[in-house]
């Protein structure tokens, strides 16, 4: 970490609000029409069970601060949240322990590289880098509350139904199937105990990890949960805290940094917005003070990223105003720029 010096400094909150509803539903199905018929991308199908998801679900929901909720197409289809998770389990650990314990176990930074790599962790000399890759995702289950493995998963489950303000259903097909196939995954915990990087024994951790990627949620859920995030940590449909207005924060610098895995770079330069993909095809993206948008359609890009999701995003985050880096200049009428910098033999002195 830089060595700063925020101490006693107020934090401001982001500001700006959502256009006028009507706006927000005339875009939210401008962007559905716009993006409906694109069929790039591939479904997932490491994970057996996923392969069986319709290639045509395509549901955009925008959450806002306030609770309200505009949606359209399939936002109530159920689909496991697979990294999504990584986002929330992550803000729960840190709201539990604080950011200090996790960050130094896991980091902040992008790795650059896929987010099941195995060289990462090599490289870094066990150094799981960010816990929104498989490494970081799983170091941060082993650290979530709970003396036994029971007792971690109840702390998530619960976790995670306050974030989208209901109780969430494993999908028993898809955790099978994944536990059946996740030798990637226990091979890279069994590493992170060889560098002293887990807490725990790595079958039961990833059994957990699994169990907690098969929580079924709709884009609906995820848009709901992202506005959590988006307001300070209070669920803005249930009115519940669930985290605390600091860990929201450090959650969304850690999703700006680390999302879209080793496109996270190129999905801020585009849409300027943090957000979290999962490889079922869900993404949810994060207005700070605004809201969320969540979208789920299963086929996905060279990353794993939903193809008509990060469509649909670029499209909302720049037509809704929410890109954090998009300015217009305060005052600019009153002040006109000079046309043109005057050659030197015509300058006056
Ligand atoms: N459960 C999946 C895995 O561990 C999650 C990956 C993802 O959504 N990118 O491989």
């Amino acid at each position: 970490m830089f060595e700063t010096d925020t101490e006693g400094i107020r934090q401001e909150a982001a500001t700006g609000a959502l256009p006028a509803r009507d706006r927000v539903e005339q875009l939210v199905r401008a962007a559905h029409e716009r993006y409906r018929g694109v069929d790039a991308g591939s479904v997932a199908d490491y994970i057996p069970a996923l392969a069986e998801a319709d290639h045509g679900w395509f549901g955009i929901c925008v959450a806002d601060t306030a609770g309200g909720l505009v949606e359209i197409g399939d936002t109530g289809v159920p689909f496991s949240i697979q990294s999504i998770s990584k986002a929330f389990v992550y803000a729960l650990v840190c709201d539990a322990f604080g950011h200090e314990r996790i960050g130094e176990l896991v980091g902040v930074d992008n790795t650059g590289l896929p987010f099941n790599s195995v060289i990462a962790l090599e490289l870094n000399g066990g150094h799981p880098m960010n816990p929104m890759v498989n490494a970081g995702a799983i170091a941060t289950t082993a650290l979530v509350a709970g003396e036994t493995a029971d007792a971690k998963w109840e702390t998530i489950a619960r976790g995670l139904a306050r974030f989208a303000g209901r109780a969430l259903e494993v999908d028993d097909r898809v955790f099978t199937s994944e536990s059946e196939t996740n030798s990637r995954n226990q091979a890279i915990a069994r590493l992170l105990q060889s560098y002293g990087r887990l807490d725990g024994e790595p079958g039961e951790i990833v059994e957990v990890y699994t169990r907690q990627c098969s929580l079924l949620v709709t884009a609906r859920d995820i848009a709901i949960m992202g506005a959590t995030l988006a307001d300070g940590g209070v669920n803005p449909v249930t009115g519940e805290r669930v985290v605390s207005e600091e860990v929201s924060r450090d959650t969304l610098a850690v999703l700006a940094a680390n999302g879209l895995y080793e496109r996270s770079g190129e999905w801020l330069f585009q849409i300027g917005l943090p957000a979290k993909s999962g490889v079922s095809g869900g993404i949810v993206s994060i207005a700070p003070g605004k809201g969320a948008i969540g979208t789920f359609a299963p086929p996905l890009d060279a990353a794993g990223n939903s193809v008509r999701g990060e469509r649909a995003t670029a499209y909302l985050s720049r037509t809704l105003g929410l890109n954090l880096f998009a300015s217009a200049a305060v005052g600019a009428s009153a002040v006109p720029a000079p046309a043109s910098t005057p050659a030197p033999d015509e300058r006056t002195v």
